[in-house]
C-alpha cells in the first residue's frame, strides 16, 4: 500500500533519507511555518542561545521530520532523532538527555504517544533544563537536581490535540504542516526525479502531484512506482501518459484518492445511506485501524471535502455523492 505511515522497511528508509532535503531552499511549499522558523533560528542564533522547543503537527508524510532535520542543520547543531514509543520509561529519558551536547536538537517524533510519567518528567527538563534523578531505594533514596546542556525539544504529533495543556503550553513554536498545493509538489517531484536519474516533465509531474493526497512522501513513491511503468511500459521518462496509465494502474484515481478512501466513501454510503456513521463502526467494518483512519485517511477526505465530520459521526458530501461515488 502507498498510504502506510510509519511501518518502513529499512530500504523504505534509506530512500526515503535519500530524498530529504537538507535546506530551507530546498523544500517547498509551508511558505508561513518556514519564514516563522528561520526568523526564529536566527534570533537564536544571533542570542548565541538553543531554539526555543517547537511543536509540529500535521498528518504523516508532510515533512516534520524534515524539517527538523533543517532547523538543526540551520543552527548548526546535533540532532537526536527518537519517537515517543521508543521512551518507556523516565531512565530511558534521563539517559537521552544527560547525554546531549549543549544546545542540540531532540527530535521526538508522535509525541503524543509518551506515557503520562515520561511527559512529566520532561517539564523541568524543557522549562529549567534539569532533571530530577533519584539515586538508592527505598529509606535510603535520594532525589537530586541533575542540570542539564541547553536543547531544544522538537516534538512531532499528527495529533496535537491529543497532548495535554501543560504539555503543549511548554513549547514556544507551534505550528500546524498543511497539504501542498500542486505547485509545491510538483517542484518537489522534479527534484526527486533529478536525485533518482528518472526524466520527468512538467505535465508528467503535475499528474502525479494531482494525484498524491497533496503529501510529499505519497509524491515520491508514487514517482518510484510510475517510474518503473516509464522503464517497462514506455521509454523510461515520466510523461502525462505514462503517468495516467500508471496511476490508474495503481488503483490511484483522478482525485488522488486510493482504494482504502474510496472504500471508506463507499461504505458510508451504500451500508449506512450517506451518514452519519461512527469512526469505530467504520473501522470495524474496514478491518482498519481507528487511528490510521483519522490520522492518515480522513483528514485528506475532510480537507478535498468528500466528507464531514458531525456531532453523531462522518457524513459523505454531495459532492461526494456527485464526484467520486457517482463514477464507482
Ligand atoms: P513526517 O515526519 O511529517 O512524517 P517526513 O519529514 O519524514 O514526514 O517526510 C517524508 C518524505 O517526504 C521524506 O522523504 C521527505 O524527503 C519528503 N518531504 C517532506 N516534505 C518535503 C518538502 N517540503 N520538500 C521535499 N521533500 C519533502
Amino acid at each position: 500500500r502507498i498510504l502506510e505511515g510509519d511501518t518502513f522497511d529499512g530500504g523504505e528508509k534509506a530512500w526515503e533519507n535519500e530524498l530529504r532535503p537538507q535546506k530551507f531552499e530546498d523544500f517547498p511549499g509551508q511558505d508561513d511555518v518556514k519564514e516563522k522558523l528561520k526568523v526564529f533560528v536566527a534570533a537564536a542564533k544571533f542570542r548565541n542561545e538553543p531554539l526555543d522547543h517547537v511543536l509540529l503537527s500535521g498528518p504523516p508524510g508532510l515533512g516534520k521530520t524534515t524539517l527538523s532535520k533543517i532547523l538543526a542543520n540551520d543552527m548548526g547543531a546535533e540532532i537526536r532523532v527518537t519517537s515517543a514509543p521508543a521512551i518507556d520509561k523516565k531512565g530511558d529519558l534521563a539517559a537521552i538527555l544527560t547525554s546531549l551536547k549543549p544546545n542540540s536538537v531532540l527530535f521526538i517524533d508522535e509525541i503524543h504517544r509518551l506515557s503520562r510519567h515520561v511527559e512529566e518528567y520532561l517539564y523541568t527538563a524543557m522549562e529549567d533544563y534539569y532533571i530530577d534523578i533519584v539515586t538508592g531505594e527505598g529509606l535510603g533514596a535520594r532525589s537530586m537536581k541533575f542540570q542539564l546542556a541547553p536543547f531544544t525539544l522538537v516534538g512531532a504529533t499528527t495529533r496535537a490535540g491529543l497532548l495535554n495543556a501543560p504539555f503543549r503550553d511548554r513549547f514556544g513554536i507551534v505550528e500546524r504542516l498543511q497539504f501542498y498545493d500542486k505547485k509545491s509538489l510538483q517542484t518537489i517531484l522534479m527534484r526527486s526525479a533529478e536525485i533518482l536519474k528518472v526524466g520527468i516533465d512538467e505535465q508528467g509531474a503535475e499528474e502525479v502531484a494531482r494525484r498524491s493526497r497533496g503529501t510529499p512522501r505519497v509524491a515520491n513513491r508514487l514517482l518510484k512506482r510510475v517510474r518503473d511503468y516509464a522503464q517497462v511500459k514506455g521509454d523510461g521518462n515520466v510523461s502525462k501518459e505514462i503517468a495516467v496509465y500508471a496511476l490508474n494502474q495503481l488503483g490511484v484515481d483522478q482525485f488522488g484518492l486510493d482504494l482504502m478512501d474510496r472504500r471508506i466513501l463507499s461504505l458510508i454510503q451504500e451500508k449506512y445511506n450517506g451518514g452519519p456513521v461512527g469512526i469505530d463502526t467504520i473501522a470495524a467494518a474496514l478491518s482498519e485501524e481507528r487511528d490510521t483512519l483519522e490520522e492518515v485517511y480522513e483528514p485528506f477526505l475532510i480537507q478535498e471535502g468528500f466528507i464531514q465530520k458531525t456531532q453523531r459521526g462522518r457524513v459523505v458530501t454531495e459532492y461526494a455523492k456527485n464526484s467520486v461515488l457517482a463514477e464507482s
